[in-house]
């Protein structure tokens, strides 16, 4: 710590090392610090999903030190960060600003409370469980990608989309379910972000419903076609931001400094139509 008792940028990332530790993220992933001074201190921290232009104005407006983000900036390599790209202008802006940037990624959906928990007391779930229990290094101790929970009272497939759509931030895209809208729903798996490739470990766990991000048509149809549980397809954005008020009270619990959560949705999907004369809304 400083003289003026305000955590180094050091003293922050060792701690969210500590509480996700980057050997938990997937082999692919590419989480902990991008940038920013190690000795800098911090006096205030924004909480972000993405790293972009938007949540950056944001970071500056609010005169934080540190952006602490979901999705890594950098996932693929780069050979130029030029000022004249995307991602060559932010990490510009970010360093002449003097604000850090750290990323927990798969290593915070992992963790144990993780992204998913989040998700689901959001949603109302209790008796949580890994969807997929960790192993390796993250092995135990309730860690793993996505999770299972139970409604406290039961609801049709229509009412629990409903329900979704008024707890979770509002987007443009909002819920979107798939199967039979009338159908009995107590038991829930769901899953931060994009969340098709544990369809099948859905399945397997005999849930009544699967909730996650980016579903597409025919992983979805063939899934529901095999006897899967019925499925809602949310806003990435929408599906993460909860973990962000969690990450958020634990650093300024650890370190007594401002921490901000970022509303500013991210979710690339800006406008929903329906053709009028459609009329698939069940009644409940
Ligand atoms: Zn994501």
């Amino acid at each position: 710590m400083t003289d003026s008792a305000l955590p180094t940028v050091r003293d922050v990332v060792d701690a969210l090392d500590r509480r996700y530790p980057r050997d938990w993220a997937e082999e692919w992933d590419r989480v902990g610090p991008v940038l920013g001074d190690f000795d800098g201190v911090v006096s205030r921290v924004l909480c972000v999903v993405d790293c972009v232009p938007e949540t950056v104005d944001e970071a500056l407006a609010v005169g934080a030190d540190l952006i602490v983000a979901h999705h890594p900036l950098l996932l693929k390599p780069v050979s130029s960060i030029a000022p004249d790209t995307f991602k060559g202008r932010i990490i510009h802006r970010l360093i002449r600003a003097g604000v850090a940037l750290y990323s927990a990624h798969t290593n915070a959906d992992t963790a144990n409370p993780g992204v998913s928990d989040a998700l689901a007391a959001r949603l109302g779930l209790s008796d949580l469980r890994p969807l997929v229990p960790a192993t390796g290094a993250a092995a135990g101790g309730g860690r793993g990608l996505g999770r299972i929970g139970t409604l406290a009272e039961p609801l049709s497939l229509a009412a629990f989309a409903e329900s979704a759509a008024g707890r979770l931030p509002a987007t443009a895209a909002g819920v979107r379910a798939a199967g039979d809208p009338r159908g009995t729903i107590r038991t829930v798996a769901v899953c931060g972000g994009a969340g098709d490739s544990f369809l099948s470990a859905a399945a397997a766990a005999g849930v009544d419903a699967y909730l996650c991000a980016d579903l597409r048509h025919h992983p979805a149809g063939d899934h529901l076609a095999g006897g899967g549980p019925a499925l809602l397809d949310v806003a990435h954005w929408a599906s993460e931001r909860p973990w962000l008020d969690d990450v958020g009270a634990w650093l300024g619990d650890t370190f007594g400094i401002a921490v901000q959560v970022s509303d500013v949705d991210t979710d690339p999907w800006t406008v929903h139509a329906a053709n009028p004369t459609t009329s698939k809304e069940p009644s409940q």
